[in-house]
């Protein structure tokens, strides 16, 4: 009798598994075999468990507040509450084609279970759940229907997010567009002025960039706007962020010491042009205009202040930089 029921039990369970897209490669055996878990009451396998760990309602409601969310890191966060508050796990990590994120405390748990939501047409995703202690049978469980309550969402804001980036980069050069310098440069700004963290602003446009086109032809100039944005990027580093803001004008911010963009960065750019095998074909330099961050700034005002030091660098004969 019990073997007649594990048996249909786990034929079901089988097909539910093939159905759902839902594949935790680590455990197909033991989803197929769960005699015994030592976390329940008399320490054998009670097939009540595997009943649903989820009524119709509460999957209902589940997947409406997971679909009602396009930001992929809320997402998780919220993915990890309705986890936190059933399970212990302590960390989960998802990589995606648009970025990694994390919840919960970082290298908290020493196991890790892998999760796979499988997608017809697009890449697989994977989300790793952290977990310090063994985790039950009845845990896995719901682990594995919350995942597969998180599936479609997961890929509608993976969608979304993916929209949002080529929305904000510029095609040709790949750096971040205008939309996203602004977006951008109001968020830094706030932080900064909330915690007193020095904030520099480059503006920076080539010189004489208007003559490759008409000599060389458009698909040249763009070729050395491409390798402007390589070498400006190249000079900067992995904190400080590059836009190119239309044109053939740049710019920069750069958080944290204020001498860093004057001394290090704008030099090491210079050196780059003179030294980038199509900018000294062209006789491309770049004048710049700099201008710090203050108290009673907007994002507004700082620009203008780095745009009029811009126009003084060009007054003064280009190649140079000025601040404001
Ligand atoms: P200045 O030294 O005063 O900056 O002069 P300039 O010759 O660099 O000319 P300016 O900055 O006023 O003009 C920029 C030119 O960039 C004008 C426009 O035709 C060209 N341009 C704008 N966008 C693109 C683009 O996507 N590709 C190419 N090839 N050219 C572009
Ligand atoms: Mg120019």
């Amino acid at each position: 009798m019990v073997f007649a029921n594990h048996y249909t039990n786990t034929t079901q369970m089988k097909r539910k598994m093939a159905k759902s897209h839902f594949f935790d490669r680590s455990e197909t055996l033991e989803n197929l075999t769960p005699f015994y878990d030592s976390t329940t009451g008399t320490g054998f396998f009670n097939l009540k468990q595997q009943e649903n760990a989820f009524s119709d309602k509460e999957s209902r409601h589940l997947l409406e507040s997971f679909s009602s969310c396009l930001d992929l890191q809320q997402l998780l966060q919220k993915y990890y509450a309705e986890l936190k508050a059933r399970v212990s796990v302590n960390h989960l990590a998802i990589d995606t084609p648009v970025g990694h994120y994390r919840a919960g405390q970082t290298n908290a748990g020493q196991s890790e279970k892998s999760m796979i939501a499988e997608y017809d047409d697009e890449p697989a995703i994977q989300i790793r759940h952290f977990y310090n202690n063994t985790l039950s049978i009845r845990a896995q469980q719901i682990i594995r229907e919350l995942h597969k309550i998180l599936r479609i969402p997961l890929r509608n804001a993976i969608a979304f997010t993916q929209l949002q980036q080529v929305a904000m980069k510029d095609p040709l050069t790949s750096l971040g567009n205008r939309t996203m310098y602004n977006d951008t440069l109001s968020k830094l700004c706030r932080q900064s002025q909330r915690t007193g963290e020095d904030l520099t602003l480059l503006v920076l446009d080539l010189d004489k960039f208007k003559p490759v086109n008409d000599f060389y032809g458009h698909n040249e100039g763009d070729k050395v706007l491409v390798a402007f944005s390589e070498e400006l990027s190249r000079s900067l580093r992995a904190s400080d962020y590059a836009f190119r803001f239309g044109g053939d004008e740049f710019c920069c911010i750069i958080q944290g010491d204020k001498s860093v963009a004057n001394n290090k960065i704008v030099p090491r750019l210079l050196h780059a042009i003179r030294n980038n095998v199509i900018l000294k074909k062209h006789d491309i330099t770049c004048s710049v205009g700099l201008a710090e961050l203050e108290a009673n700034d907007t994002p507004e005002s700082l620009f203008l202040r780095a745009d009029e030091a811009l126009y003084s660098a060009k007054r003064q004969g280009r190649d140079c930089i000025v601040h404001a």
